[in-house]
């Protein structure tokens, strides 16, 4: 961090960078960077290669998060992404002009001239919350709101396995500073379309069930998305869903949106490794969530390739788990 410190003193025009599919993090990394660097005099943009989601609509300079631009910066700060193609058509900047990487994810293969990469982090916002203190930024409400909704949502609202007493001291920080906890929420939780609910029907009656009950997959292809009036943002929610399951450990959802591009979701409850999994089809993300995204493929390929390798990864990792319990037994812990 020290580094990115005094590779910022050295630029003036910086552009903050989102990953595609942006989420909560993503979104709330790239805006109280962007606010932060024009706290401290610098000119700054914001861009995500990819449409925000609608559930982000209602909050504060949402607006100035671009698609494309035609500033032209001296330097690149990318947040929350863990390789250069999550950054869409922004990556080839990555040649020309000095980059920073901040991010949490394991999987981060280290692409910035700058790279601080901290998996112990649950969000990537925590990462930039310490940035601009260190940078002398002072927190509005505004800021302290923006701030907060990465650490809320990449925590599931304070529930993951990843939320630890670190994140609670941020959020304690932000909310004293005057983040809007109870809006972060309502807009993030309570915005759902009915159409939405129809949709994740039909991905419980096409729910399979492998190992006991332990693995929990479905589906949605592109026709069932416009049959129902959604799109890729109605469903993002889905696999936490089925990961709530009883017994399930590990709940994969497969979405085709649009035809041909194919989004694989992978959560897992208390032990199995999904990054692992997704790191070897090409994606990445964090022990608990993953996903890895093909392109002009066909979903009832992607399936049985993502499922065989997911039982095979399942199978030696209950082993290992095996070993390791049999060990506690021997220990007496
Ligand atoms: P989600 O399943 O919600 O799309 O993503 C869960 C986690 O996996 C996130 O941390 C996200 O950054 C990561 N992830 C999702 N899709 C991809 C992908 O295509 N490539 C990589 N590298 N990471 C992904
Ligand atoms: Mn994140």
């Amino acid at each position: 961090m020290r580094e990115i410190v005094d590779a910022i003193s050295w630029y003036n025009r910086i552009l903050v960078v989102g990953h595609i599919m942006p989420d909560g993090d993503c979104v709330s990394s790239v805006l109280s960077l962007t606010l932060g660097l024009e706290k401290i005099g610098k000119e700054a943009k914001a861009v995500i290669d990819y449409k925000i989601p609608y559930v982000f609509e209602n909050f504060p300079h949402i607006e100035r998060i671009e698609q494309s631009t035609d500033f032209e910066p001296d330097f690149v700060m990318v947040v929350d992404a863990s390789s250069p193609d999550r950054i869409g058509k922004f990556q080839s900047l990555l040649k020309e002009i000095p980059s920073a990487v901040i991010d949490h994810h394991s999987t981060n293969v280290f692409f910035g001239r700058w790279n601080w990469v901290d998996p112990t982090f649950a969000a990537t916002a925590q990462m930039i919350f310490r940035l601009n203190k260190e940078l002398g930024v002072e927190y509005d409400s505004v800021l302290a709101t923006l701030n907060y909704l990465g650490i809320a949502t990449d925590t599931g609202f304070f529930r993951h396995s990843n939320t630890d007493a670190r994140v609670f001291e941020d959020a304690y920080e932000l909310v004293k500073m005057g983040a809007d906890a109870h809006f972060v929420a309502k807009e993030i939780l309570e915005n759902k379309r009915f159409e939405q609910f129809k949709l994740f029907a039909e991905v419980l009656e096409r729910l399979q069930l492998l190992e006991n009950g332990k693995i929990a997959y479905s589906y949605i292809d592109y026709d069932t998305y416009l049959r129902h009036n959604c799109t890729d943002e109605d469903s993002s929610g889905f696999v936490g869903e089925l990961r709530s399951i009883k017994g399930v450990e590990v709940a994969v959802l497969f979405m085709e949106f649009p035809r041909g591009k194919i989004h694989v979701s992978m959560r897992s409850k208390d032990w199995f490794n999904v990054n692992e999994v997704a790191f070897e089809l090409g994606g990445g993300g964090h022990p608990r969530a993953a996903g890895v995204t093909f392109e002009e493929e066909k979903i009832e390929n992607i399936i049985p390739k993502v499922v065989d390798l997911l039982l095979k990864r399942f199978e030696e990792g209950v082993n290992r788990e095996g070993e390791r319990t049999a060990q506690r037994d021997v220990l007496g812990g």
